[in-house]
């Protein structure tokens, strides 16, 4: 299995993933609170954008998708 592919738990299945960007970082700050967001990583599947972290299919929930850039 690549190294980038994961569970994608809205998915349903192993899917690429990529970390986040420093907006994307920023922006799940703010929505999470959480101070230390580098051990996540976004689903690069069409139309998903699921957030998991790194050990964690799940960790949000309801799930949390990052947002289309402007
Ligand atoms: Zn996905």
């Amino acid at each position: 299995m690549p190294r980038n592919t994961k569970f994608c738990y809205t998915c349903d299945s192993d899917e690429p993933h990529r970390p986040l960007t420093g907006p994307e970082k920023l922006w799940l700050k703010e929505r999470t609170s959480l101070r230390n967001v580098g051990g996540f990583f976004m689903c690069t599947a069409p139309n998903c954008r699921n957030v998991r972290a790194g050990f964690n299919k799940r960790p949000f929930d309801p799930v949390i998708r990052i947002p289309l850039p402007d």
